[in-house]
């Protein structure tokens, strides 16, 4: 490994990375890979959690080849030194500050959008002009070898590079000095990767998870409501960082949105045969999820095949902040549904924990989406939806608190692989002279007044 973070330190240090045509022509070559792959890159998502063709393309290959389409696109803008105004002090000069590529960094991925959360991170990297190493997550493997076998034989290995493994390799990576550290995981492996980038002061950006709450208030529109928070928790089986985690609902309308809810998973059909569920990655996840479930508050759902690793959709309902399921991201198919009396005491449970990574709101009352909105810190959300507003290329997407630390997709990726160089460039015919000795009360009558006077 130190090897290779040299070679690519080397190359960094060479300048080839950092030429725009050189960036987009590797983008370019990154676009053709995965659309002369797809199948393949299908292929092997399915084997690893029975993905559908569908939800690959539409949650994670589609994302990745937007993500590269918008950067070709903007990259000479995104790049372009902006000028700024130069305060008086130091006329005259002209003020500008340059995007410049961080250096050698390391992606590290998470399993549950393996081709997403690996490359969409890698896309800005090489828009940014950094090298980068990939490291995808061990437990999808099959996606991990393929991103493996199609990048390490089209890329240069000093340019970009994916290293497979689990703990032991990502631990031995973390070892080596990099200039940027992107991951994309669990928040207790967000820590170790902070403290190991600490000791290196390496610039990080951390996208994490959490527990994202849905508020269901009174005036929502009710079968809207079910039908979008059904289908954004129970995408993926669950298995979404921004997925709703709980429902906090008011208690008027309790029984009638449970009964929506399972209107709603009655019509979804929600099946590896439908195509539209996935298996739960492995079975200590799966045993887990089972561990989560009181079955005296399973009000939908509940049964299971481990043999399958299939997780029926499941409701419940009659739940406290002191049960197990609400102590921890749930991360699977298991919705539990707590109901309030007044809204403010809702709000305060959620503040009292760690900021989530999302928050959803479903309401008609312009007070209320307000009040939620203006009061809960999280990373980002929806009113009266749920998941989607990751699907918009133009929203920063990160986290908050404990739900991360940065954001990326867009620009702000670019940015989180960057550094912006600040410049005052100044020419010789003129010079102030204030600053020189020797020093007078009267100089400094004039620092005072320029000082005080413009900016
Ligand atoms: P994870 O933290 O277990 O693993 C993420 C990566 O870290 C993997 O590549 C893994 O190999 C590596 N890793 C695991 N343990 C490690 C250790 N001890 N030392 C060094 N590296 C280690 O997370 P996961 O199970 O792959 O993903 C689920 C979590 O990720 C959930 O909490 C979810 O909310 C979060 N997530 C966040 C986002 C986001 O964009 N914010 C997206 C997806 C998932």
């Amino acid at each position: 490994m130190d090897k290779i973070v040299q070679l690519q330190r080397d190359y960094f240090n060479s300048n080839a990375t950092k030429a725009i045509s050189f960036r987009i022509e590797q983008l370019r070559r990154l676009e053709k890979v995965i659309k002369t792959n797809e199948q393949l890159m299908y292929d092997a998502i399915y084997r690893d959690f029975k993905k559908s063709e569908f939800d690959a393309y539409t949650s994670e290959i589609s994302f990745v080849l937007n993500d590269i389409r918008e950067a070709i696109q903007s990259l000479k803008k995104w790049s372009r030194r902006r000028y700024v105004r130069t305060n008086l002090a130091n006329f005259p000069a002209s003020s500008y500050i340059i995007p410049e590529p961080l250096g050698v960094s390391l992606v590290i991925g998470a399993w549950n959008y393996p081709y997403q959360l690996s490359l969409a991170p890698v896309v800005a990297a090489i828009a940014a002009g950094c090298t980068v190493i990939l490291k995808p997550s061990e437990l999808s493997a099959e996606t991990s070898a393929v991103m493996a076998q199609l990048i390490n034989t089209n890329f240069d290995p000093n340019y970009l590079h994916v290293i497979e493994g689990g703990i032991p390799e990502t631990t031995a990576l973390l070892e080596q000095k990099f200039d940027k550290i992107f991951f994309t995981g669990s928040v207790p492996v967000g820590k170790i990767v902070y403290q190991a980038a600490a000791k290196q002061l390496t610039p990080v950006t951390l996208e994490l998870g959490g527990k994202s709450p849905a508020f269901v208030t009174e005036s929502c529109h009710l079968k809207m409501t079910a039908k979008r928070l059904i289908w954004a928790k129970f995408f993926n089986a669950g298995q979404t960082c921004i997925a709703p985690d709980y429902v906090l609902v008011d208690e008027r309308i309790e029984h009638a949105f449970i009964q929506a809810c399972i209107a709603e998973i009655e019509e979804s059909h929600f099946s590896f045969e439908n195509d539209n569920y996935v298996q739960i990655i492995n079975e200590r996840n799966f045993d887990r999820l089972m561990g989560l479930i009181p079955s005296e508050k399973v009000v939908h759902g509940g049964n299971s095949d481990r043999h399958n690793r299939f997780i029926e959709p499941t409701l419940l309902s009659g739940i406290s902040w002191e049960d197990a399921i609400m102590q921890d991201e749930i991360f699977g198919p298991i919705l539990p549904i707590l109901s309030y009396n007044h809204l403010d005491d809702a709000i305060r449970e959620v503040k009292n924990r760690p900021r989530p990574l999302s928050c959803y709101v479903f309401t008609k009352t312009t007070s209320m989406r307000e009040k939620i909105l203006a009061e809960i810190s999280f990373g980002g959300g929806a009113v009266n939806d749920a998941l989607m507003h990751i699907s918009n290329p133009h929203f920063p997407f990160g986290g908050v608190g404990e739900s991360g630390i940065g954001a990326y997709h867009g620009e702000e990726g670019f940015r989180a692989f960057s550094h912006y160089k600040s410049i005052l460039d100044k020419p010789t015919w003129f010079e102030l002279g204030l600053k020189y000795s020797p020093r007078s009360p009267k100089k400094l009558k004039w620092v005072k007044w320029i000082m005080n006077t413009f900016n």
